[in-house]
């Protein structure tokens, strides 16, 4: 079976490696160049994107930012999961504001604004201080502004008015800066019928709006039932077909939605090992037609980020049940270029392997190591 994926980084390599064994065959179509590629070696097929299309069985995507006319060709063929509406609404603030709307899930409250007095109305009802971001554009915590102080108003104004006046589509939300004692993310599967296969909700830290550490195994079921809720509705109201993630904070045990990814997402990347069958198979097969895989967690299982890195230490393997994945890019400052996952049959012993890895895993670079390891340890 072919399937083509829309972008060719490492989402779509780690879907390629997980259909494999499956039979299914994945090329990528790289939006930036428009070439056809294979996601894992990179060779650029003599292809259009149209024969891609038509030779494919399915079509899916790894990310969200993709453009109308891609989308609007790929969605006509009738093979394209989760379809042109769960991509834009992931693309876009303002959709995916309105889809949890009328899903009746409760996220941050904010204001749409396009103009100055949407701002100030913003500043007065929201309340200080206020988290604003681009909503057509924007990831890893990029095209966004914080405003503590009023007296920046004006100054924040001028480059969010800049950004307005580049397309007349523009928009940005004001949202209210969420006091959150955590955040959280659900990741689950529906397939063609209908059914839902949703994995144990994660634990995520951010370092400078980059995700840097991923924890499965420690979420309490109230929790895990909201994520469900939420997942159940918007992935039903969707019509969704795929892998879905969805973040949320949480404060004081009650989750609110921050975003979400119509996509396989960082957060469950330790579903590689920490589930006996992974987000990317999974997504693999609800894309292809194909009931969906088990989605229990088998072990508490991290997932750490590896940032801007030229390689992975090798000496990481010397530590049981941990396993490096590498993404083959060009390396770049905060790039995410790799993860590494590790298990164990409980959360102490986590600790224990989290905090040997400390040893090859300095804090500068893989922030936040120590402090989890000494938080598992004490549970
Ligand atoms: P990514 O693509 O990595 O998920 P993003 O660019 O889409 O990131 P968000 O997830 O919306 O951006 O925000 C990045 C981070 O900024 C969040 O994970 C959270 O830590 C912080 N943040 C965003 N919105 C709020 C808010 N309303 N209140 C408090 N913190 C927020
Ligand atoms: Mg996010």
């Amino acid at each position: 079976m072919n399937m083509l994926v829309l972008g060719a980084g490492q989402l779509a390599r780690m879907m390629a490696l997980a259909g494999t064994p499956l039979d299914i065959h994945i090329k990528a179509y790289d939006v930036g160049s428009k070439q056809v590629v294979h996601p894992v070696t990179g060779q650029v097929y003599d292809l259009s994107l149209e024969a891609a299309i038509s030779e494919s069985h399915s079509i899916t995507a790894e990310f969200e930012h993709i453009p109308s006319d891609v989308l609007l060709l790929c969605q006509q063929s009738g093979k394209f999961f989760p379809g042109q509406q769960a991509i834009e609404c992931g693309g876009d603030r303002a959709k995916e504001k309105a889809l949890l709307e009328k899903a009746g899930v409760p996220s941050a409250p904010y204001v749409l604004v396009t103009k100055r007095s949407d701002f100030d109305k913003a500043i007065v009802e929201l309340d200080l201080p206020l988290v604003i971001k681009t909503c057509q554009a924007g990831y890893d915590g990029k095209g966004q502004w914080r405003l503590k102080d009023a007296a920046n108003a004006d100054e924040i104004w001028q480059e969010m008015s800049a950004f307005l006046d580049k397309d007349p589509a523009h928009s940005i939300i004001c949202e209210k800066m969420i006091p959150f004692n955590r955040e959280v993310s659900v990741i689950g599967a529906r397939d063609q019928k209908g059914n839902v296969a949703i994995y144990p909700v994660t634990e995520n830290e951010h370092t400078n709006g980059v995700l840097t550490l991923s924890l499965a195994g420690v979420v309490a079921e109230s929790i895990q039932q909201q994520a469900i809720d939420a997942y159940t509705k918007l992935a039903n109201e969707l019509n969704y077909v795929g892998v879905l993630a969805i973040e949320f904070f949480d404060v004081d045990g009650q989750l609110l939605v921050n975003e979400i990814a119509p996509r396989v997402h960082n957060s469950g990347h330790w579903t590689q090992q920490g589930a006996f069958c992974c987000q990317f198979e999974n997504h693999v097969r609800a894309v292809a037609g194909l009931p969906l895989g088990d989605t229990q967690l088998l072990q508490p299982s991290a997932m750490i980020n590896v940032l801007g890195q030229a390689h992975i230490p090798t000496t990481v393997l010397n530590t049981p049940q941990v396993r490096s994945h590498w993404y083959a890019k060009g390396v770049k400052p905060g790039r995410k270029m790799g993860h590494i996952n590790v298990s164990a049959s409980s959360l102490q012993c986590l600790g224990e392997r989290i905090e040997r890895l400390t040893s090859e895993l300095d804090e500068q670079n893989y922030p936040g190591l120590a402090r989890c390891a000494e938080r598992l340890k004490a549970m």
